[in-house]
């Protein structure tokens, strides 16, 4: 990116940001966002900040973008679903089959959502109720339910075509909520800056151990000294069932390097971009992080989430035993720092 050092306007106290690489002071006006310490500027699209200083895996930052700019063209004044359409009718190698199951698996968050804030709000861990962030929020499905829990929500992505969808869902449902694209593993905002932090399914997507830790640091730099928590909600690498991106039983039992050729092998895709981890390897990159305190349990979910209601009987007897954290399907663990 360009800077023109003959035009650095002088660094304000631009909201709660700050420069995703060296936490400074950032400069404004109505089209970006500038550091005159790194002279690096971040634009503003669609009232999106971009903060990013890496591509998305999956796409580089000008396809990206130029796909956010095609959704915000030609799909105004659509529900969550109908943005969801049509954005998997634009997006190629993907098979129908394939796009319908992201859709439902994306519609199911808002349940998700609620499974998670019941049972923070049962454990009395919901202390301050001004902000929360949402890192890896996607397209937004879980922001409704946090807006009701917490005055001011802001969702991180680091994809803008989610983040765009994101935001006309938002203004289709009369959502007022703040999007902004960055890497989960340097947030550009200041430390201590909200009382909630909430990350699901995203630990498992961050490239290697250096980047899950560096995602679980700068999480719990942001939250709030004042009784502020991280959660976050990730696939256990050791329950014994299906691998959830690959279909495979037992693919998390494997030594890491196995994994791979097995997943080219049976699925003919790279085993790329995921790393499942469990609930030992979670808890020693929290606490690495620097958490003080962190508690760990089976994904409490909600009936709603359950296709048969002995299903959910069954799942939640098994969740009172504390052995089964170490297979549970899905890991949850609520971390906080030193006031
Ligand atoms: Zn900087």
């Amino acid at each position: 990116m360009s800077f023109d050092t003959s035009f650095p306007p002088p660094p304000v106290a631009t909201d709660d940001y700050c420069c995703p690489t060296c936490h400074g002071l950032l400069a404004q006006d109505t089209a970006a966002y500038f550091c005159n310490n790194c002279r690096k500027t971040f634009p503003i699209d669609f009232g999106i900040p971009d903060f990013r200083l890496e591509d998305d895996p999956y796409i580089n930052i000008p396809d990206d973008r130029a796909k956010g700019a095609r959704i915000v063209r030609e799909c105004r004044d659509r529900s969550l679903a109908g943005l969801l359409q049509f954005y998997w009718s634009i997006t190629e190698n993907v098979e129908a089959n394939r796009a319908r199951q992201f859709v439902a698996t994306v519609l199911r968050g808002g349940l998700r959502a609620e499974s998670i804030v019941t049972w923070l709000q049962e454990r009395k861990a919901i202390a301050g109720r001004d902000s929360c962030l949402e890192i890896g929020c996607g397209a937004g499905e879980m922001l409704p339910v946090l807006k009701r829990v917490w005055k001011n929500v802001t969702g991180v992505d680091r994809a803008y075509r989610w983040l765009v969808i994101a935001k006309l869902a938002a203004e289709h449902e009369g959502l007022n909520v703040r999007l902004v694209c960055a890497n989960a593993e340097h947030l550009p905002f200041r430390s201590d800056s909200f009382d909630a932090v909430v990350a699901d399914n995203v630990i498992e997507h961050q490239n290697d151990h250096s980047d899950q830790l560096a995602f679980a640091r700068d999480a719990l730099r942001v939250s709030s000294r004042q009784k502020g928590f991280f959660f976050l909600s990730t696939p256990n690498r050791f329950a014994p069932l299906p691998d959830p991106h690959f279909n495979i039983p037992l693919l998390g039992m494997l030594p890491r390097g196995s994994a791979k050729p097995m997943v080219q092998l049976l699925r003919g895709k790279a085993y790329e971009f995921i790393r499942l981890l469990s609930s030992h390897e979670l808890k020693c990159i929290m606490d690495e992080a620097g958490a003080t305190t962190i508690t760990m349990v089976p994904a409490q979910f909600g009936r709603d989430l359950f296709a048969l209601k002995s299903t959910a009987s069954a799942y939640r007897a098994l969740a009172k035993q504390k052995t089964f954290l170490m297979v549970c399907p899905v890991i949850w663990a609520l971390a906080s720092k030193d006031a």
